[in-house]
């Protein structure tokens, strides 16, 4: 077979299609990945639309939540130093190569680095039954964990994982998880296994409880209650990790933090965040952004763990399945409360 399905965006804003492409070969240093699954993410659609300013080029085939079987390698790949082997499973995360040679690479800080290629971006991702990757960022894949479970991992996972991480959740500690959305769900998985005492806050009953059956102590519905006094009750939270991208859930999570407190924002929303330097000097909290990279080893080094802790832990991650034609509809924005809270799609079942 020379042949290969793969979802292109051929227009920015326009619909996916489903277009036959050759299988592309790889290069030296690359390695031909047959795809298994895929998650969506919201950065594929706004890769689709051209929402950001640097802007991919049509057509390209979006994917950055991708697993799949290593199935042939390019030169100087699988051999000496390198470390994929035909049979390897592993993930395309949106990190698809980086120099590996700047001071933001050396220091762990790969997502910085200026040379840096995005996957289902600035080069070709994973809605194909076959995708290139760079050997060195390719993951591979801890056997425990499905594929179908490893997809969105890939990264909402480790995006999660990280805010965690950065937060610096010790045992004990209460941990607000503002928006239990495709990230959110996650966040009180990883804030549970560190040992938070997890308060889950969003504005559907639905999502509050997949956050009880996920291990939240407490929720809030900040539709009928309000979440800075509710927390308050409570005593305040240690840290609050901002997943909703609407400014007023930043300012309720800011708001709910005690003295001492870490807000780490994950979510970017367009009319910025609202935490103005002088209320954090004055009541002692402290702002991290997904964007602060302060903590090596970088994204490669994160997702082998954010891989293998939920499944280690008995961590449950709901996921909505849909086959590869459904995604010929246009990108757009998922519409509240569906799906239960990140989709995949699938190009090999059998394995799954
Ligand atoms: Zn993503
Ligand atoms: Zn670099």
């Amino acid at each position: 077979m020379t042949m290969m399905k793969a979802a292109v965006v051929p227009a920015l804003g326009s619909p996916l299609e489903i277009r036959e492409l050759a299988i592309p070969d790889p290069g030296p240093g690359q390695v031909l990945v047959r795809m298994q699954a895929s998650g969506i993410c919201h950065t594929d659609i706004h890769a689709a639309r051209g929402d950001w300013p640097v802007k991919p080029n049509p057509p390209f085939v979006p994917g950055h939540e991708g697993i799949g079987i290593v199935e042939r390698v390019g030169a100087g790949a699988g051999a000496g130093a390198a470390v994929r082997q035909v049979g390897d499973r592993v993930a395309i995360a949106w990190l698809g190569s980086a120099c590996g040679r700047c001071g933001y690479c050396v220091s762990g800080r790969e997502t910085l680095c200026l040379a840096q290629r995005n996957s289902g971006y600035s080069v070709d991702g994973a809605y194909a039954e076959y995708a290139l990757a760079d050997e060195r960022f390719a993951v591979p894949v801890p056997d425990a964990v499905s594929s179908f479970d490893a997809a969105p991992l890939t990264c909402a996972g480790v995006t999660t994982f990280k805010a965690i991480k950065v937060a610096g959740v010790q045992p004990g500690e209460r941990v607000g998880v503002f928006g239990v959305g495709g990230l959110g769900h996650l966040a009180v998985q990883y804030a549970r296994i560190v040992g938070g005492i997890v308060v889950a806050v969003d504005v559907e009953d639905a999502k509050l409880d997949l956050a009880t059956e996920l291990g939240a102590d407490y929720v809030v519905n900040a539709r009928t209650t309000d979440p800075v006094a509710a927390i308050g009750d409570l005593g305040g939270i240690d840290v609050a990790v901002a997943l909703a991208a609407t400014p007023g859930s930043f300012e309720q999570a800011f708001r709910s933090l005690r003295r001492g407190g870490r807000l780490v924002c994950v979510a970017l929303p367009a009319d910025g965040t609202p935490a103005d330097p002088d209320l954090r000097y004055r009541h002692r909290r402290d702002l991290h952004h997904r964007l602060d990279r302060r903590h090596p080893p970088g994204p490669r080094g994160r997702l082998r763990p954010a891989l293998r802790w939920p499944h280690s832990c008995g961590g449950r991650r709901p996921q909505a399945r849909r086959d590869q034609p459904e995604l010929r509809r246009r990108p757009r924005r998922p519409s509240p409360g569906t799906p239960r809270h990140r989709v995949l799609t699938c190009t090999d079942g059998a394995s799954l």
